[in-house]
């Protein structure tokens, strides 16, 4: 008999997942989404949903009773109550490994702690703690908001010291970290799995271009040398390792200058770097995270065909119902989120270019630059 698996969000990522797991009906029997939203993406293809906050107790409670295994796919989650539930259900990656991950202090000291490549950073308590850690640092810096912040949201660039007090002010009361502003030239990513046995396999290193802090585009393989591949690869194995974490996970990294590699930040969950993986690869990261976390055997990460995903945002003219874009590529697989409204920078979709021709990377570059072009995302105005 399948297991019943709950998840904590219901939104694309965990639509994919469900997708994934009713192509394994003898592992998976039924999936239960928490999520506020009514008739998320994962409640379209076949998810129970319940309605509720994410971080509210008693639907967690309700979800754990009803499931065999809890995953989630957002890091906002309520580790508190996942950690007293855990003795009831089984929680996959574990509520400790969530909270180390979701305060970005913690997770930068664990990974120092463990010899893993990171950016200079240090706790910030008060205005004057800043000035001195400034000094130390030396500009420019970000400071950070050290919980609940992401898709750049709570950092704070600071290039000069008469900004200092602007930037304490706009995150006042909130627990804050600064760190030496990286000169990166090229931000990349790991997609790792570990299962609950300790295998551990990653994806190859991906190279991710951001646009207002937000995922634009995904090029796999990152056009890096192959001893910087290498590199990120061992650092993002042996964070595996020393997590303890069961399940997939996003790491994210910058190549520096002088080609160094250290990590940014890691997600506990799938991720949009490795949506790629759908088209390109033998597993995709949504099956491996189920394979991971019900202890099955990783399936391989190998990279077929080299691949684009580009993310499908909401335009910053409007707001509502929107006509799903259609797109007349080769090789080009378009994937909506269901998602009923379009808002400014919204992700509802994504499509990945696949180099099937084996035409490789530039010029397939060169046709996604097309084909983005010729995404419309526009408003729907039949009744
Ligand atoms: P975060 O939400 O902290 O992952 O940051 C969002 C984006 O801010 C990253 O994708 C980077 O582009 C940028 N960023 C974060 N930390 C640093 C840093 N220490 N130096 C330079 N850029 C950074």
């Amino acid at each position: 008999m399948g297991k019943i698996l709950g998840i904590i969000g219901g939104g694309q990522l965990g639509m994919m997942l469900t997708e994934a797991a009713k192509n394994m009906p003898l592992d998976i029997s039924k999936i239960i989404v928490l999520d506020p939203t009514e008739n998320c993406p994962a409640s379209k293809v076949g998810a129970e949903q319940i309605v509720s906050d994410f971080k509210d107790e008693s639907s967690i409670r309700e979800l754990a009773e009803r499931s065999d295994i809890i995953t989630y796919e957002i890091e906002s989650g309520n580790s508190t109550v996942l950690k007293k539930l855990e003795s009831t259900c089984e929680i996959n990656p574990s509520p400790e490994t969530l909270e180390i991950i979701q305060d970005k202090l913690t997770q930068k000291k664990f990974l120092e702690g463990n010899n893993i490549p990171v950016a200079k950073f240090s706790e910030i308590s008060s205005t004057s703690d800043l000035e001195t850690k400034i000094s130390e640092l030396s500009l420019p810096v970000l400071l950070k908001v050290r919980k609940d912040a992401y898709d750049g949201r709570g950092n704070f660039k600071i290039d000069s010291t008469d900004q200092i007090l602007t930037a304490m002010n706009i995150f006042e009361g909130k627990p804050l970290m600064v760190e030496e502003f990286v000169d990166f030239k090229m931000e990349v990513s790991v997609i790792a799995a570990r299962n609950t046995n300790g295998e551990i396999q990653t994806y190859p290193v991906v190279e991710n271009i951001h646009e207002d802090n937000i995922l634009k585009m995904t090029i796999a393989p990152a056009r890096i040398s192959a001893e910087i591949s290498k590199n990120a690869e061992e650092i993002a194995h042996k964070t595996m390792e020393v997590l303890h974490g069961a399940g997939v996970f996003g790491i994210e990294m910058f190549v520096t200058n002088s080609n160094k590699v250290l990590i940014n930040e890691i997600a506990p969950r799938v991720h949009n770097s490795g949506h790629h993986t759908l088209q390109s690869s033998k597993t995709s990261q949504f099956e491996q995270h189920l394979r991971a976390i019900l202890g099955l055997n990783l399936g391989s990460t190998e990279l077929l065909h080299p691949t684009i995903m580009y993310n499908i945002l909401g335009p910053k003219n409007f707001k509502g119902v929107y006509k799903t874009p259609t797109i007349n590529f080769d090789n080009a697989f378009l994937k909506m989120y269901g998602k009923l409204e379009s808002k400014p920078k919204r992700k509802i979709g994504h499509v990945n270019l696949v180099d099937q021709a084996e035409i490789g990377i530039e010029k397939l570059m060169v046709n996604m630059n097309k084909l983005k072009e010729s995404i419309i995302v526009e408003p729907d105005t039949t009744e």
